[in-house]
């Protein structure tokens, strides 16, 4: 076990002991401690975004993705209009699922290394009065970028409109109140911040919106308005449930609440992303993004500018020491990217710098300092 990488990407990523034992044993779909094991996960869920009294609880089997397309399917009427803000693949993605759904929609696009300003959704919002919805990443995995939920929602909100949000990255680790925030969708999943095992999303559907969208979606399989009244009536889940994968996420909230909640997620999570952004530097790696927009989730290195430099090479030697790096997903700059989620600390990833730097030093690679030299 203990010769197991540490994964230092944005899911699947690393779990612990506990959480990983919790899948060892075998559920009854229609078992009523399963039922009560999905039901707790779900309270508790809604807890950690105090939306207990506005919002259901509705969980999906698959990947973050089939929760984002189930929410959009289901919640938005087919004569609606969603306005997706980008600034990167995940949003990129919402677009093209309102596309394959067949949902109208606009897009407004921002670089990577811009965060979508309240005052962009304000004009836009004014100028087109079809627009329905709003489809927003809260943290754009794909470069770590965070975005300013709470101001967007304001505006959202004022001009009568609705937003769903894409938290996959940062529900359970960064604030979110439903109180304050006004949203009719949030959508999270269980191999990120909870740090479960991957295998299954939720929506965290307004209670009035989700009560008004019986027929809007045209799957069966991803129609939220369906799963949510088969599991009001049964408390059971409609089709097969990943049973292994609620069971593990139990055990991961557990922790969660016995580390401190959300609080000291977050506060873990940003001690992990200080400790990785210094020590980077400290070797002469450039993260992408300013430090006031770098959400504490995962961050952008820019490749060394050095030739001996490749991305594969780098990677296979990284991981040999027990590391799994993430690749850079920009078009334009070459990069790597290093997730600060998962059950791992401080010291965690610092020996993850530690590694880097010698593998560097193995390829011969210059990163444009003399630091790399001293450091070691
Ligand atoms: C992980 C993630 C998703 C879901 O991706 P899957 O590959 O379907 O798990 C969606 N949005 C964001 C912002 C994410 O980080």
């Amino acid at each position: 076990m203990s010769n197991a990488p540490i994964l230092l990407t944005p899911g699947p990523l690393t779990t612990s002991l506990r959480t990983r034992q919790a899948m060892l044993v075998d559920w009854g779909s229609w078992d009523r401690d399963f039922n009560q094991l999905t039901a707790s996960v779900c309270e508790q869920l809604l807890a950690i975004l105090d939306a207990s009294a506005s919002h259901h609880c509705v969980p999906l089997q698959g990947s973050g993705t089939f929760a984002v397309e189930a929410a959009i399917g289901t919640l938005v009427p087919r004569g609606g209009k969603v306005l997706v803000l980008i600034n990167g693949a995940y949003g990129q993605r919402l677009a093209k699922i309102c596309k394959v759904l067949g949902r109208r929609y606009s897009t407004f696009e921002t670089a990577e290394d811009q965060p979508t300003t309240a005052a962009d959704v304000e004009r836009l919002l004014t100028a087109d009065a079809e627009l329905t919805h709003v489809a927003l990443i809260h943290c754009e995995t794909s470069t770590g970028i965070l975005n300013p939920l709470k101001a967007i929602a304001d505006v959202v909100h004022s001009h009568g409109k609705r937003l769903i949000i894409d938290a996959m990255s940062s529900f359970g680790a960064l604030p979110i109140d439903a109180r304050e925030v006004p949203f009719e969708a949030l959508i999270a999943a269980s191999g990120k911040c909870l740090e479960g095992v991957p295998g299954m999303g939720f929506v965290f559907a307004e209670k009035t919106a989700l009560a008004a969208a019986e027929g809007n979606s045209q799957s069966l399989a991803m129609d939220l308005y369906d799963q949510h009244a088969y599991m009001a009536k049964t408390g059971q889940w409609r089709f097969t449930p990943p049973t292994h994968v609620v069971a593990a996420l139990h055990e991961a909230l557990k922790q969660y609440t016995e580390e401190g909640g959300l609080q000291a997620r977050h506060q873990r999570y940003a001690d992990n992303c200080r400790t990785l952004l210094n020590g980077m530097a400290a070797i002469g790696l450039r993260s992408f993004l300013p430090a006031a927009i770098q959400a504490p989730i995962i961050v952008t290195f820019h490749a060394p500018d050095d030739p001996r430099y490749r991305f594969q090479d780098f990677y296979e030697r990284v991981k040999a020491k027990g590391f799994i790096l993430y690749p850079g997903k920009l078009t334009q700059v070459e990069t790597f990217r290093v997730g600060c989620i998962g059950a791992v600390g401080a010291q965690g990833m610092q020996a993850a710098v530690d590694a880097v730097a010698q593998v560097l030093r193995e390829m011969q690679v210059h990163t444009g300092t003399q630091l790399l030299s001293e450091a070691l």
